[in-house]
């Protein structure tokens, strides 16, 4: 018996097993895959965005800059390959300048620092490969890159250290209601999976794209991917 089942080893996953790991609680992680990672965590961009191109006061914007911070937090402890790049956004006519404006005006509205519209001269000092036609660009300072992959496996390699449970090859099946199980509820959730069953009280979906067909699996129909 579990008291926190985790679905899904992205980096969703895995940070949520990095946090728990830190309590005393007895945790697992199933994934589908054969490795952790495989996902849409395996193949991103590895941009870590400093908070432009949100919607003003959005949960996206907010939790993005909560993101940056926290990844410089923990790029040490984890020894992550976190680089602070600073990222450009560049205009090529004076329409496109405008807009940079409103992206600026937005981003520092959901919380977004350092801020700064640059020119064509300081493009040319500090991006000389940049298209000669670009005349200015929004700098977002705090914007850096990092491994996907290995960020993953950062926080899952910690957790596991920590006595979380890895299961990959583990794809959810079903899930039912463990009437009998010691949960809040009494009831709590039974796992069918293709490594077998788990008994958990909690159980927290980070399945991705898969997340629709989880929750559909606990009856939750309200949303789909
Ligand atoms: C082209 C591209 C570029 C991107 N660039 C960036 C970027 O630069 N910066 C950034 O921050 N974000 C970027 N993103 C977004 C980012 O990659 C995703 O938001 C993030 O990887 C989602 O992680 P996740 O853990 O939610 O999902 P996933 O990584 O997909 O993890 C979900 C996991 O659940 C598993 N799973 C699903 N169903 C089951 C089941 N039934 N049983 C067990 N396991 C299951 C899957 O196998 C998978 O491993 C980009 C996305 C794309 C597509």
């Amino acid at each position: 018996m579990y008291d926190v089942i985790i679905v899904g080893g992205g980096v969703v996953g895995a940070a949520v097993a990095y946090e728990l790991s830190h309590y005393r609680l007895r945790v697992a992680l199933v994934e589908k895959e054969e490795e952790l990672s495989f996902g849409v965590s395996k193949a991103n961009s590895g941009i870590i965005h400093p908070g432009t191109q949100n919607p003003p006061n959005s949960l996206k914007g907010r939790l993005c800059i909560q993101g940056n911070q926290l990844v410089r937090e923990m790029a040490e402890p984890l020894q992550l390959d976190f680089a602070e790049v600073g990222e450009l956004i560049v205009a090529f006519d004076e329409e496109e300048i405008s807009q940079l404006w409103h992206l600026k005006d937005e981003a520092e509205a959901c919380g977004a620092s350092g801020l700064e519209i640059v020119s064509k001269e300081w493009l040319r000092d500090n991006e000389p490969n940049l298209n000669r036609d670009a005349c200015a660009a929004l700098l977002a300072p705090t914007a850096g890159i990092i491994s996907p992959y290995r960020f993953v496996y950062a926080l899952s390699g910690e957790a596991r250290l920590n006595d979380v449970e890895i299961h990959t090859s583990a794809e959810v099946l079903s899930i039912s209601s463990g009437a009998g199980t010691r949960s809040k509820n009494g009831r709590g959730y039974v796992l069918s999976t293709t490594a077998g069953e788990f008994a958990t009280r909690y159980l927290i979906n980070c399945a991705g794209l898969y997340a629709d067909m989880i929750a559909g699996m606990v009856g939750v129909h309200e949303f789909s991917i």
